[in-house]
């Protein structure tokens, strides 16, 4: 028997108008455990107009910042109550270890709370103007309905970065999870209901890319389309919104570099490059899943990673024991299969993993040496276990390397030198320099790319702009205005 997810529509709960599902399998047994509503144009139009009508009717518009601030906080709270059971739903659906998915669910709270803290802090300008009898100042108000379109690798996290910014500002959205992985996000959806936010402020629904994505994207009434996921989605959202001139946020992809001095720490460097590309099954934006490493430290480097990454527990993803869980799914499983067939056949030379490994999605840590800038596995986004090591001599030489690249996401530096570090942090053409460390991640500090990881900020204070418009309101004082004809 399997698992039924509603749909969240206008505050209700319900299946597709057609009556159709999609199936959800479990990567780790392969067995399908829930199903999701199979939405199509006509769920799509239900869910924006309960949106629009919430974004212009009853008590969200007229509501006064500070209590939707309350709301968030609200939110917040329930997201702290409920991240256990969240956390196991998104495991099931996903892969995603529950060591990994139960802290990062948990640390979607702060979202609420940072966005719920600031919903009453947006503040417009009051403008000098000559004549002084003429007053004029600006209003930073909400777009409307916002369509937020996610990826599958952390989909309550990735929605949350969407949901708590959009609200805060005064929006209402629509939620569309992807179709690898809605069932957390559908679930997620009772934390708003049950916060208090009024019925359409937040929706949800659940599909295929061209039955239920594009219908969203193409609405007249939705006002911006907020997007993670791939290059190739980002492509056609980005077109099927142009056609109405819709705001829009992309969050794409990255093949991010690391790249590691001689007088770098190598052991703390090997812990950072480990998390980087390896922590979620590379699944992860910022996979650092370029690794450029100095002459000097490259043997002693390269031995102290593979002895950290030698037969790792690989198993169950719901046991917090497990150290490698399954690839999220099985399209995601060939195509990482296939990306490592084809380094081998450039002649790139495997020295851990790159074959798979017991029953079931599962891909062990895989690295590749022997790799150049020629090779596909060099410049396209694996999303998978998979690292292609370099090695340099000199500064400008690695920072010309990290930069050829069609992405720019993030970086990361390993050095002693910190002067060194921040004037190749200025060079690096990417939206996030990390110096010493690797993937820290604050809601108070803004994430998003350079060249084709996209355009946009996410978190921050930068957040909340993407979701506002400004209105300059002009005001006469005098009480005659002259007649200019006269
Ligand atoms: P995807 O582009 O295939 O799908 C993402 C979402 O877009 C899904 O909900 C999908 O149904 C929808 N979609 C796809 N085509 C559409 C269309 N034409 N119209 C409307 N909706 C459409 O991406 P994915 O495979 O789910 O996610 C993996 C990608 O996400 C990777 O490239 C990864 O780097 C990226 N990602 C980026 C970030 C970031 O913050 N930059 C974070 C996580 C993941």
């Amino acid at each position: 028997m399997l698992e039924e997810f509603l749909l969240t529509i206008g505050g209700e709960r319900r299946e597709a108008g057609s009556g159709r599902w999609l199936e959800s399998e479990n990567p780790y047994d392969g067995r399908s455990w829930a199903r999701v509503p199979r939405c199509d144009g006509e769920d799509v139009e239900r869910a924006v107009e309960a949106a629009h009508h919430a974004a212009t009717r009853g008590e969200w518009p007229g509501m006064p910042a500070a209590r939707r601030g309350k709301l968030l906080h609200a939110a917040g709270n329930l997201v702290l109550e409920r991240a256990e059971a969240l956390a196991m739903l998104e495991t099931r659906d996903t892969g995603k270890r529950i060591a990994e998915s139960l802290p990062q669910i948990r640390g979607v709270a702060d979202w609420f709370f940072y966005y719920g803290g600031l919903a009453d802090k947006i503040e417009g300008r009051v403008i000098p103007s000559d004549p002084e009898s003429v007053f004029n100042f600006t209003l930073h108000e909400p777009l409307g309905v916002v369509a937020a379109i996610t990826p599958w690798n952390s989909p309550i996290m990735i929605a949350a970065w969407k949901i708590a910014p959009a609200l805060a500002a005064g929006n209402t959205l629509v939620v569309k999870p992807s179709e690898h992985a809605s069932v957390s996000t559908l679930a997620f959806m009772d934390v708003f209901t049950d916060a208090g936010f009024p019925p359409g402020v937040v929706n949800c629904v659940s599909g295929l890319p061209d039955e239920c994505g594009r219908p969203l994207v193409a609405h007249r009434q939705v006002a911006k389309v907020t997007f993670t996921g791939s290059g190739h989605g980002g492509r056609a959202i980005n077109e099927g919104a142009a056609g109405s001139f819709k705001r829009v946020t992309m969050e794409l992809g990255g093949k991010s570099p690391q790249i590691v001095f001689d007088d770098a720490d190598v052991d703390n460097a090997v812990n950072g490059v480990v998390s980087g590309v390896f922590l979620s099954n590379g699944q992860t934006c910022v996979a650092g899943s370029r690794l450029y490493l100095h002459h000097a430290i490259r043997d002693r480097f390269i031995d102290t990673l593979l002895e950290r990454i030698a037969d790792l527990p690989m198993g169950d993803p719901l046991d917090p024991a497990t150290r490698i869980g399954p690839i999220a799914n099985r399209a995601q499983y060939e195509k990482v299969l296939e990306f490592i067939e084809e380094a081998r056949e450039a002649g790139a030379h495997c020295i851990a993993g790159g074959r798979p490994a017991g029953e079931g999605l599962f891909i062990p840590p895989t690295v590749f040496v022997d790799v150049d800038h020629s090779m596909r596995l060099a410049s396209e986004e694996v999303f998978g276990p998979v690292l292609a090591v370099f090695t340099f001599d000199d500064e400008n030489e690695v920072v010309e390397l990290a930069n050829d690249s069609p992405y720019g996401l993030a970086a990361g530096v390993w050095t002693a030198d910190y002067a060194r570090a921040l004037r190749i942090a200025r060079r690096l053409q990417c939206g996030t320099v990390y110096v010493n460390t690797y993937r820290s991640v604050s809601v108070a500090s803004p994430v998003g790319g350079y060249k084709q990881s996209g355009f946009g900020r996410e978190n921050g204070l930068e957040a909340i702009n993407e979701f506002l418009q400004t209105k300059s309101i002009w005001m006469g004082t005098r009480e005659r205005l002259p007649n200019p004809l006269a």
